[in-house]
């Protein structure tokens, strides 16, 4: 085969709860996840090592190991065990550091590009435990549509959502670290020195500013129990739905509001406007006070709500119909809060194959 290209989505959460932190320093989260319609391209082919070029966003990266989509192809070579290489060429369009989990996505999709440029024949199970030790997101890439996340939001189940979301992103030029914004959140709570520099869904301290060697390296109860969740199922029902959402887990772990999984239910967005809820977006707020303009200019626009995505500064708006986006779009453009203004549509398929060339 002479190239494999694979497309993988950003992620909003819908709702994102988040508990005191354990022991360990990491925070339990609970969140409901819809990927979105804003993308990552991954273009694998064969090389003799493992090298990566960047073009979109993200020109100031690392390409060597300090790169997530290098590290996913690394892992993937020596589980395998294989000697090949991949000259990976990635596309980004998901904000850096931007509470969309980007950087999750490319470890996802150069995952599935080099499984397929390999032959290594892994199934979507086993790419799942491999996206799991590369960060707690990289697992939803993976799957997609829509998912709740516990543990540290690696910890999947398909939750069913009936028709498409439209939504406004609001993106800032500079992002925002996540084990900062954890480090907020703490401060906040007055969770105190002890679990200082921790996060909720990478490693603790050590890797603070980015997924480092070991971030997202799972925990000891870390499972997949949705890992049978794909994008083979399309459509815009996915796996089952649990209404009552009370997630498993230990009893001190945050907990979804029902409400919101049935929101996904209903097709209308004015009920899932109710039911967002991000409890960082206090901890991104206290970093980045300015999100409240784009907030308050999302109400303006008339945005049925608005939250910050997962740690920020990201926002997102979310609009009745297309329409009604571009409509909001608009005015948050003359708003001047945000360095661009995208309309994305959500839930969409996980991780996929978008072309085999060469294949024999
Ligand atoms: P999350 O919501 O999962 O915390 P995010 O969207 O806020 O993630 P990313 O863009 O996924 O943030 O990654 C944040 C940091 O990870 C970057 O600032 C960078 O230091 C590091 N990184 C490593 N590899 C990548 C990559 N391929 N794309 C983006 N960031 C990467």
């Amino acid at each position: 085969m002479s190239a494999v290209h694979v497309r993988a989505p950003g992620k909003i959460n819908l709702a994102l709860r988040v508990g005191a932190p354990r022991p360990d320093g990491y925070h339990p989260l609970a969140t409901l996840f819809q990927a979105v319609s804003l993308y990552e391209d991954v273009v694998a082919r064969p090389a003799d090592d493992i090298t990566l070029e960047i073009h979109g966003r993200g020109a100031d990266l690392p390409t060597d190991s300090g790169n997530l989509a290098v590290r996913a192809a690394a892992l993937l070579r020596e589980t395998s065990g294989t000697e090949a290489g991949v000259h990976l060429t990635l596309t980004k369009q998901v904000p850096v550091a931007g509470g969309m989990a980007g950087g999750s996505a490319d470890a996802a999709a150069t995952l599935l590009a080099c499984d397929q440029l390999w032959g290594t024949g892994l199934g979507r199970e086993e790419l799942g435990e491999l996206a799991a030790e590369l960060g707690a997101d990289v697992p939803f890439a993976l799957t997609g549509l829509s998912a709740m996340g516990t543990g540290r939001g690696d910890l999947l189940t398909p939750v069913m959502s009936r028709g498409q979301y439209h939504w406004v992103l609001a993106v800032q030029s500079e992002g925002l670290s996540t084990p900062a914004v954890f480090r907020a959140f703490d401060e906040i709570h007055g969770y105190g020195a002890a679990t200082a520099g921790t996060r909720g869904s990478g490693a603790p301290e050590a890797d603070a500013g980015g997924p480092g060697p070991d971030a997202g390296r799972p925990g000891p109860d870390a499972g997949r129990p949705g890992s049978d969740a794909g994008p083979g199922q399309a459509g815009d029902e996915a796996g089952e739905t649990d209404a009552d959402a009370d997630v498993a887990g230990p009893d001190d772990a945050p907990r979804l509001d029902g409400e919101i999984v049935s929101a996904l239910l209903g097709a209308d967005p004015l009920v899932l406007a109710r039911s967002l809820r991000n409890d960082l977006e206090e901890a991104a707020l206290s970093l980045r006070p300015e999100l409240g303009d784009v907030l308050a200019a999302a109400d303006r626009a008339g945005a049925l709500a608005a939250i910050v995505s997962g740690s920020g500064p990201t926002v997102a708006a979310l609009a009745l119909d297309a329409p009604h986006a571009a409509s909001v779009a608009g005015v948050m453009r003359n708003a001047d809060v945000a360095a661009e203004i995208l309309t994305v549509t959500g839930p969409v398929a996980g991780a996929r194959v978008l072309e085999h060339v060469g294949r024999r």
